[in-house]
């Protein structure tokens, strides 16, 4: 059973970058150089094809984004496929995999059905589509998972909500047998969460507002750790925010369970003191902003690979939605468009991180957690391209979003990094 990914349909690209630096650390593949795109494939004759400078940049595989809310079907007022799609390719994205707490939900094929048809017609990138693991993402009964992997579901994920009920996940485990595709996991222990709004620690008690603690991560993700050992499963977790959720993982891979493990841009750059700043709800997320001892750890387990990948948790909402009082703003920001600057400027340039890593763990690794094709930059490879001036300042939100949200936390901050072209599918999806 073939995961689908679906693109509109464009004319091939054609041209040369000329002079860029051409980095692909999976294949090993570190020079200035041209890089040639002939009829949507990498190589061949550059002769006659149009030049593109690429002098001072870097050609790099086009980023992957295995966690995404594009908000369709049901709040298209949010974000649609084609302005979700577009948002990505702006951000250097080439494939982005949506979620499927949407309204109805993805838990039926008759709903994953017209979701692929609408994304052959609008998506700019390729787009996949994980279906809810149980009906109606309320964690009691197993949706028809054969079913929609024959239809070419990337995977399932009740994310937005636990799957609370360890039966109910033995069982998810068990259907994995026969559908071989990932089961992607939001780890919350909700009881431990309860009414909790942000990070418990100091910074809560000093505001008093009511926290969710590390330990709901970290004690849902060693019980599904436990299970797909037991199973014989393959999960991957989302959003890993917790020191003690990085310790989980890098013991279940140490037992060699398959498991692994994603990180948001802003897990890795901001801390829950932001939420003290007086636009607090642009930093209100699930899960949580943590401490600085929590990022410190995330970044080192996104160096030496116990996280596998950067995702964004992209979560589009409306400004009217955010501007309420913090307690009743929902969760989640923006982050297709900022995706790289932001790590590039709080992580490469303060030296946490080398950019080959960086650029590893946003393309390559972030397509290997779901099993998807990994973009290269070797010859004969589908062109999967993203051309970024990783020294240019852009100030984000300056010249508006292509999401139809600007619910960005860093709206009017200067980053480092534009993505100049973005090539996805052997097609030009975006040009700065
Ligand atoms: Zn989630
Ligand atoms: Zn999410």
């Amino acid at each position: 059973m073939a995961v689908r990914l679906v693109q509109k349909p464009g004319p091939a690209a054609s041209l040369v970058i000329r002079g860029a630096r051409v980095l692909d650390p999976a294949a090993g593949i570190d020079e200035v150089r041209d890089l040639v795109i002939r009829d949507g494939v990498i190589g061949g004759d550059p002769e006659g094809l149009e030049v593109v400078d690429g002098s001072g940049m870097v050609a790099a595989p086009g980023f992957v984004d295995p966690h995404v809310h594009l908000r369709t079907p049901g709040r298209e007022d949010l974000e649609d496929i084609a302005t979700g799609t577009a948002a990505a390719a702006a951000g250097g994205f080439v494939t982005i995999v949506a979620m499927p707490n949407t309204v109805p939900v993805v838990d039926n094929a008759a709903v994953l059905g017209t979701l692929l048809e609408r994304g052959e017609q609008e998506a700019a990138i390729r787009v996949g589509f994980l279906a809810a693991i149980t009906v109606g993402q309320k964690g009691q009964e197993l949706t028809e998972q054969a079913e929609m992997a024959a239809l070419g579901a990337a995977g399932f994920s009740d994310d937005g909500h636990p799957v609370s009920d360890a039966r109910v996940m033995r069982r998810a485990l068990q259907y994995q047998q026969i559908t071989g595709l990932p089961l992607v996991l939001h780890e919350e222990d909700s009881r431990l969460s309860g009414k909790g709004v942000m990070h418990e620690g100091a910074v809560a008690s000093r505001l008093g507002m009511e926290g969710i603690p590390s330990i709901s991560e970290s004690v849902a993700v060693a019980r599904d750790a436990s299970l797909a050992e037991y199973e014989d499963g393959w999960i991957h977790i989302c959003h890993v925010s917790a020191a003690e959720t990085v310790e989980e993982i890098r013991r279940a891979k140490a037992r060699g369970i398959r498991i692994t493990g994603e990180v948001t841009p802003h897990h890795l750059t901001l801390t829950d003191e932001a939420v003290v700043s007086l636009d607090a709800s642009r930093h209100k997320m699930n899960p949580p902003l943590r401490e600085e001892s929590d990022r410190e750890v995330l970044i080192a387990a996104l160096a030496d690979g116990t996280l596998d990948c950067v995702a964004t948790d992209h979560a589009p909402h409306d400004a009217d939605e955010k501007e309420v009082p913090f307690e009743e703003a929902p969760f989640g920001i923006t982050g297709l468009e900022t995706a790289f600057a932001v790590c590039n400027t709080a992580l490469v340039e303060e030296g946490l991180v080398t950019l080959e890593t960086l650029v590893r763990r946003m393309s390559t690794d972030a397509a290997a957690v779901l099993g998807l094709p990994e973009p290269t930059l070797a010859d004969g490879a589908v062109a999967d391209v993203a051309l970024i001036d990783t020294a240019a300042r852009v100030v984000v939100g300056q010249d508006g979003f292509h999401s139809k949200s600007r619910n960005s936390a860093w709206l009017g901050e200067e980053l480092l990094g534009r993505v100049a072209l973005t090539i996805a599918g052997g097609r030009i999806a975006w040009r700065g």
